[in-house]
C-alpha cells in the first residue's frame, strides 16, 4: 500500500502480549528492567499488554532465580536456594491465562528466561553438571503450543533486521484481518484479498489461488464458514518467512505492469538492482522504491493498494539497510 491510501488498507493497531520486564517494570529477578529501543518505538504503533509470570504466581521482587531442571525424566521449574517447586502454579497460570486471551497478534517474550523464553532455554541435569540448551520456557512453551499461527518473537532474536522485518510483516497483516474478521463482510474479504494479493504471494503462491477460489465460491459459505475456512489458509500461508525468491517473483510479476512503459534503459536499471538483491548486496527497500515510482508516475492504481510495498509503518523501518 502506497502512503495515502484509506479504507481496508488502513494499518489497525496490531494487539500483542509483550513480557513486563521489557521496558515496563523492574520485575526481574535481581529488581532490573530490559532495555529494547525497538519495543519503545514499536509502542506507538501497537497496543501492549504486559504480563510478567513469575510475578504474577507470587514470586516476590526481587527474588532468587528460578530454572528449569530435569527430575525423573520430568522437567520442573525449581528455586534451587529455596528448594522451591513452582512447575505446577507455573502451569496452571499459563494456562488459564492464555486461555482467557481473545483478539491478539503477537507475543514479544525475554529471551533466555526459564518462564518467558521461547527457544534455546538452558535446562539443568538431575544431579550438577553443564546444562543443555534446548528447552522452551513454561509460559513461552505454552504459547508456542497455543498460538503457532501468530507473531511470536523474543526480543533478543528481534535485534536482528531481518527477523524483525518478518515479524512486522506478519504482525501487521495478522492484524489487518483480525480487523475484518469482527464484522464477517463479504465485501471486507474481497478486498482484504486484493490488497494483500502481493504480499501473500510472497509468501505462497499456491495458497492465495486457493484462497481466491475460496471467495469465487463464496455462495457455498455462510459468512462465519467463509471466514474460518480462509482464515485456516491465510494462517498456514504465513506460516514460513518470505524467501528472496519469492520476493523475485513477485517484483518480477509488478514490473510487468510497466513493461511497455518503460525502456530499455530503466528495465535494465531495475533487473540489476533486483540481482543485486539476490546478491544479497542491496536491500529489498531499494528494489521496492523503484517500483513505487513508477506506479506513481504511471498511476497505477491496482498496485497502489497493494500492501506489499508497505506492510507495516515506514517509521518502523530500521535507518540501517533491510536485506531479506
Ligand atoms: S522474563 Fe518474564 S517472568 Fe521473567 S521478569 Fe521478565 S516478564 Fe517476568
Amino acid at each position: 500500500m502506497i502512503e495515502g491510501d484509506d479504507s481496508i488498507k488502513e494499518l489497525a493497531k496490531p494487539k500483542l502480549i509483550l513480557s513486563r520486564c521489557i521496558e515496563h517494570d523492574h520485575c526481574r529477578y535481581d529488581g532490573s528492567t530490559i532495555s529494547s529501543p525497538f519495543v519503545k518505538e514499536l509502542e506507538q504503533y501497537v497496543e501492549f499488554q504486559t504480563i510478567c509470570p513469575e510475578v504474577e504466581i507470587g514470586l516476590g521482587i526481587p527474588r532468587k532465580p528460578i530454572r528449569i531442571r530435569e527430575k525423573n525424566k520430568d522437567l520442573r521449574l525449581v528455586q534451587p536456594e529455596t528448594g522451591r517447586d513452582i512447575t505446577e502454579e507455573m502451569e496452571e497460570f499459563s494456562s488459564e491465562f492464555l486461555k482467557s486471551i481473545k483478539d491478539l497478534d503477537g507475543f514479544i517474550l525475554k529471551n533466555r528466561s526459564p518462564s518467558c523464553g521461547l527457544n534455546n532455554i538452558k535446562i539443568y541435569p538431575e544431579v550438577e553438571g553443564r546444562p543443555r540448551r534446548d528447552g522452551q520456557g513454561f509460559f513461552g512453551g505454552e504459547v508456542l503450543k497455543k498460538f503457532p499461527h501468530l507473531a511470536i518473537e523474543d526480543e533478543g532474536r528481534l535485534r536482528n533486521l531481518k527477523i524483525r522485518e518478518n515479524f512486522l510483516i506478519k504482525l501487521f497483516t495478522l492484524s489487518r484481518f483480525r480487523e475484518i474478521k469482527k464484522n464477517k463482510k463479504l465485501s471486507d474479504l474481497i478486498d482484504f484479498q486484493t490488497c494483500n494479493k502481493y504480499l501473500l504471494m510472497a509468501y505462497n503462491p499456491e495458497l492465495v489461488r486457493e484462497m481466491g477460489r475460496l471467495i469465487a465460491n463464496q455462495s457455498n459459505y455462510s459468512p462465519g464458514k467463509l471466514y474460518s475456512e480462509y482464515e485456516e489458509i491465510f494462517f498456514k500461508a504465513m506460516e514460513k518467512p518470505i524467501k528472496i525468491t519469492s520476493n523475485i517473483n513477485v517484483l518480477m510479476h509488478a514490473l510487468g505492469h510497466f513493461s511497455k512503459k518503460l525502456n530499455a534503459e530503466e528495465k535494465a536499471f531495475f533487473l540489476d538492482a533486483l540481482e543485486k538483491y539476490r546478491q544479497g548486496v542491496m536491500p529489498l527497500l531499494v528494489c521496492l522504491n523503484i517500483l513505487k515510482a513508477w506506479i506513481i508516475r504511471f498511476n497505477d492504481d491496482y498496485l497502489a493498494q497493494q500492501t506489499y510495498f508497505e506492510p507495516y509503518p515506514l517509521e518502523l523501518i530500521p535507518v540501517t539497510t533491510i536485506y531479506q
